[in-house]
């Protein structure tokens, strides 16, 4: 497991995680869209539904008000049961279509809800695919990807539904408002005034909550990390070996410690200000009580129109903490739509841009090649120059970090030169969409995938188009020496991997054979072999060098290897140093130079070189 290293775990705070963040005057309209896009029916029908149900509220009070009037009346003798069971029946009529509406409401707002999470997600995955690997390199753009990703299902949802909720909000405040306004001039305004309070603190409070997600973002991404060190299987024994667990989760803690202190801050605030907001409230409905009651004393209002105070308030308090609070929360909706947004304006990579590349490659050439990863400052290759011919194999050696695997990255188009050409057939390479550059060439990365899926696909997925090829795939097992895979209880269809039920574990060399096989599988006139041998026994690695000679006759091998013994066989090697080409030739021209090859060579040949006996 490569990556990690101490400088990216340690604490660092997004520069763009805090207040920076804002929302656009689209995103509103682009969130509606997505929402709309993903099921118009069911949009149109949780709309209706909403907004018709916010009518309900004020009904149900001028029907409870007729009610408890007649029923005042009755007892003076002047009104028929029959008149009673007729508002009765309205009553209950009403309660009917309340729950019809609820349940039709929650049955579109469960689809709508699920047709978003589809829809974003696959808007998302689709985005994720096409990104260039510098893209994934990025911890800003990574961060970009796993918030959007977490947060896919909810948001849209949120914003839609809230807005509806906002309008039904608008309508319930009307109607009801209207029924209260008769009860006199005072009250409705004190009524409204006291909901502001609390919809104050909690709208000021989750907009500090949202602040405080983002900016540990960074942080909870390390911490998760950290925990994954301790889960890890592959890594157990390391982590068991050195004992380093105690460290591990002391880091774990002090990073949850850290975030739980800002949660302990917040909550304290909350609480504080939320008690005082209640306070307030109550006040100022003490203040509106004593002039109703100040108005029933003086015998100007009945008992129906008590109830409706009584009963308003709730409602008003209810649906304008609803309204302010929906304010609030479709503007943080919309915050994280911005990160998605964000997220899915992030520059694409068209593969596809450029000419068709068509047939085998013969030469690739180098011509004064340099590069420089994206916002760094240091180039990480100057003036590289090589030509390589179809039947020659080329390789790359250096200490880590000289800039071998950035030319091989470089010659497979997963990253273009910031400087100088490259060449194949004599074409430059630019012209050509990587993709169909990339079709011709088949390579083993050192961290290559162990894909917990059966062994065919483990195979195969090298060219998807030739899946259901058996033969070619039994082929690339067998150039690849993977014959462990006739053991295995279903042979070709066996899954692999611990991830997921019925899973059979390899070995790593066994999982290393299989990405051998993947490469050969690719029918590519390229092989790039980066560390090849460096999971395999000596035996192993023998065999996978003599299968590597006559695979590359008719073919350009690459190789990076730390083992000259698989160097050697080379028929032109270069010597990388800090970026630059500093040595070039075959193993004897450069033996007899005498130079940094010859020396590290020696060493080795010793058995005392970095990577042992040859
Ligand atoms: P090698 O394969 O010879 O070990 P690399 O080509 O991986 O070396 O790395 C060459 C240099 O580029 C190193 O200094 C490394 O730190 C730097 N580097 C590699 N990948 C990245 C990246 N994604 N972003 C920035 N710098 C990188």
């Amino acid at each position: 497991m490569r990556g990690g290293g101490p400088d990216s775990m340690r604490p660092v705070r997004d520069a763009k995680g805090g207040a920076g963040v804002s929302i656009r005057p689209g995103d509103l309209l682009d969130t509606l869209k997505i929402v709309w896009t993903a099921s118009p029916r069911h949009t149109l029908t949780y709309a209706a539904t909403s907004l018709l149900g916010s009518a309900l509220p004020a009904a149900n009070l001028y029907v409870g008000k007729l009610l408890l009037d007649e029923v005042a009346r009755s007892v003076q003798g002047n009104v028929t049961y029959q008149s009673l069971l007729t508002l009765l029946a309205f009553q209950v009529g009403l309660t009917v279509l309340g729950s019809l509406l609820s349940t039709f409401q929650g049955a579109a707002q469960q689809l709508l809800g699920d047709s978003l999470q589809h829809g974003v997600s696959r808007r998302i995955l689709d985005k994720a695919a096409g990104m260039s690997v510098e893209a994934f390199e990025n911890a800003e753009t990574y961060d970009k990807l796993q918030q959007a990703y977490r947060e896919v299902g909810t948001r849209p949802l949120g914003v839609a539904t809230q807005l509806i909720g906002l309008v039904g909000a608008v309508v319930t405040l009307v109607s009801v408002g209207a029924l209260i306004a008769q009860l006199g001039f005072w009250v409705l305004p004190l009524v409204l005034l006291a909901s502001l309070p609390g919809v104050w603190v909690s709208n000021r409070f989750g907009v500090e909550n949202y602040r405080m997600l983002r900016w540990q973002t960074h942080d909870a991404r390390v911490q998760n990390y950290l925990g994954s060190l301790l889960t890890s299987d592959t890594l157990v024994k390391e982590v068991r070996l050195f004992g380093f667990e105690p460290y591990l989760l002391r880091r774990w803690r002090e990073y949850y410690l850290g975030f739980r202190k800002q949660l302990e801050d917040i909550v304290r605030r909350r609480a504080l200000w939320g008690f005082g907001a209640s306070l307030l409230s109550a006040l100022l409905i003490g203040v509106a009580s004593a002039l109703i009651l100040r108005r029933a004393a003086d015998g100007m209002i009945g008992v129906g129109d008590f109830s409706v105070f009584i009963l308003g308030i709730a409602q008003v308090q209810g649906t304008v903490s609803g309204f302010l609070n929906g304010l609030s929360g479709i503007y943080q909706n919309l915050l994280y739509m911005r990160n998605l947004f964000e997220f899915l304006e992030l520059p694409d990579r068209d593969l596809n841009a450029g000419e068709t590349w068509s047939g085998p490659i013969h030469t690739i050439e180098f011509q004064d090649v340099g590069f420089r990863y994206p916002l760094t400052e240091r180039d990480v290759l100057r003036g590289v120059n090589f030509t390589v011919r179809r039947g020659q194999a080329l390789a790359l050696v250096g200490e880590n970090g000289a800039g071998k695997t950035t030319t091989v990255k470089l010659l497979t188009r997963l990253f273009e030169p910031t400087s100088g050409r490259i060449l194949l057939n004599g074409l430059d390479s630019a012209r050509f969409s990587p993709r169909s550059v990339q079709k011709e060439m088949s390579i083993i990365f050192q961290d290559f995938g162990q894909y917990q899926m059966s062994v065919r696909d483990n195979v195969a997925i090298a060219e998807v188009e030739r899946l259901a090829d058996r033969p070619g795939v039994e082929q690339a097992i067998e150039q690849a020496g993977a014959a462990f895979v006739g053991s295995l209880p279903d042979t070709l269809d066996t899954p692999l991997g611990r991830l997921f039920q019925g899973g059979r574990q390899l070995s790593g060399g066994q999982w290393q054979r299989l990405a051998l096989a993947r490469l050969y599988f690719r029918d590519a006139s390229v092989l790039v072999f980066d560390e090849p041998t460096a999971a395999l026994d000596a035996r192993a690695e023998f065999e996978t060098m003599e299968a590597l000679r006559g695979q590359a006759r008719d073919r350009i091998t690459f190789l990076i290897s730390h083992r000259f013994s698989t160097v050697r066989l080379a028929d032109h090697i270069l010597v990388l140093d800090g970026g630059v080409v500093t040595e070039a030739g075959s193993h004897a021209e450069l033996l007899a130079r005498g130079g940094k090859y010859a020396s590290l060579y020696r060493l080795q040949a010793s058995g005392y070189g970095p990577e042992g006996a040859p």
